[in-house]
């Protein structure tokens, strides 16, 4: 019998109704051994979700004042649950505990952390699953980082000596054995980390929707699922604004090769999407997904001879490691180069570091232009397709959008396109249609 881990997300443990539909999820198949919650999230658009109520009880307690209304309100959220499934379980002690250390100065990460704890220990109680505690074997280095093989080692250990456990997620432990959480959505790599400790067969992760879609449904309102796609589109269709999984739950599960499974708890039926190392050969369209962000500054420098001068780009990175910046694309001409940036990043230091960059490079011309939008085309399909960008830019003409920015990989597995900001919705649309 094979294993598999499944991870809620937070609408899927909103309230009783949804928590009974994961405890179906979880019982409908003995392979489920290993559940990883998240907390408790909106049960509807105008509700708050747990881990943002503690947070707020944190910032309330660092100030001195009192935090007792809003973890009573956060803490109701369970006992919600608890009544609407008629469980035999009390988290009043629990409550007690997260309560008095708050009020005596606990810090952000574990109030922060409070919010799967408690579900893990409601989910435990109600599947009768032992409750594993990450702190006891998720670890986080002096940087902030997860500690992977450390991890990897303890969490398997632990693991493997038991049959079935709930682990919650979003947190571990620093070196000083401390609670401290990964960034916000980290329990999908939570998730990830499980997967792998376990060698599951496959790491099914529940969430509110049926999958990735092939383009945003605000830009694209009958965007069609992908039902299956490689860790490597997938990372490229997250960089560029997909969000449906966290981006570094990845890395744990890509390493040996197990197959990420998106489900919709709401839907069951729904077939989803499946992320795996290798995608068939034989898919029907040649394009994965479309995704893409707004907001980006493209900086080119112009000089004369530039092609055959020796550590002209890097001088110019290495002004903007000194800022502390990051290069988001590099496309280059015989005497030009532009530096693709995040506008975010430039604006507040944009005058300095243009006059840097026209020192330290010594450059004939230096331009800045704001406002682009970035799109990226991706499929492992287009290598072995001719015609691809042929498509892609004649759909661009003919909506009459002006491409500013080309960068191809030469792994070909995607196109980015730099489109004028306002452009951007059509431009998605017009190669959404010219593929799909
Ligand atoms: N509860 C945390 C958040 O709201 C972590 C997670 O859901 O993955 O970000």
């Amino acid at each position: 019998m094979g294993v598999v881990v499944t991870k809620f997300g937070g609408s899927s443990l909103a309230n009783a109704e949804q928590v009974s539909k994961v405890l179906d999820i979880v019982r409908s198949d003995l392979r489920n051994r290993f559940v990883v919650p998240s907390a408790p999230g909106k049960r509807h658009s105008e509700d708050e979700k747990v881990t943002d109520l503690l947070l707020h009880a944190y910032s309330l307690a660092s100030h001195g004042k009192p935090a007792d209304e809003v973890l009573d309100y956060a803490f109701s959220r369970y006992r919600d649950i608890i009544r609407g499934l008629d469980l035999d379980l009390s988290l009043e002690d629990e409550f007690e505990i997260i309560r008095e250390r708050i009020a005596s100065g606990a810090s952000r990460d574990y109030c922060a952390s409070r919010g799967e704890y408690l579900c893990g220990k409601l989910l435990a109680a109600a599947l009768g699953y032992e409750f594993v505690d990450p702190v006891d074997c998720i670890y986080f280095n002096e940087r902030g980082n997860l500690d992977q093989e450390k991890t990897h080692a303890a969490l398997s250990r632990k693991l493997g000596s038991v049959r079935n456990a709930v682990v919650p997620g979003f947190y571990g432990a620093d070196p000083q054995g401390q609670v401290h959480v990964f960034s916000r959505g980290g329990s999908d790599v939570t998730g990830a980390i499980v997967a792998r400790a376990v060698s599951a067969d496959v790491y099914e992760n529940w969430t509110d929707v049926s999958g990735f879609l092939m383009a945003d449904p605000r830009i694209v309102p009958n965007a069609r699922t992908i039902s299956i796609l490689s860790y490597r589109e997938l990372r490229e269709l997250s960089y560029m604004g997909a969000n449906v999984l966290h981006e570094d739950s990845i890395f744990p599960v890509r390493h040996s090769g197990i197959p990420i499974h998106i489900r919709n708890t709401n839907r069951p039926q729904d077939p989803g999407t499946l992320i795996v190392n290798r995608v068939p050969k034989d898919r029907e369209l040649v394009v994965t997904g479309i995704a893409g962000r707004k907001d980006f500054t493209v900086i080119t420098l112009e000089k004369a001879m530039m092609n055959s001068e020796v550590g002209f780009g890097m001088r110019a990175l290495n002004v903007l490691d000194r800022y502390n910046i990051n290069f988001e694309h590099l496309p280059s001409g015989i005497d030009t180069l532009s530096i693709v940036l995040n506008s975010r990043e430039v604006e507040p230091v944009q005058e300095e570091l243009l006059r840097e960059l026209q020192e330290v490079t010594e450059c004939d011309h230096i331009e800045v232009s704001g406002n682009l939008a970035l799109i990226a085309t991706v499929g492992h399909g287009m290598v072995s397709t001719p015609g691809t960008s042929a498509r892609l830019f004649s759909a661009l003409a003919q909506a009459g959008i002006n491409v500013r920015m080309i960068d191809q990989g030469s792994s070909e597995l995607n196109i980015i396109v730099g489109v004028d900001g306002k452009d951007f919705e059509k431009a998605v649309a017009a190669i959404y249609d010219a593929f799909v």
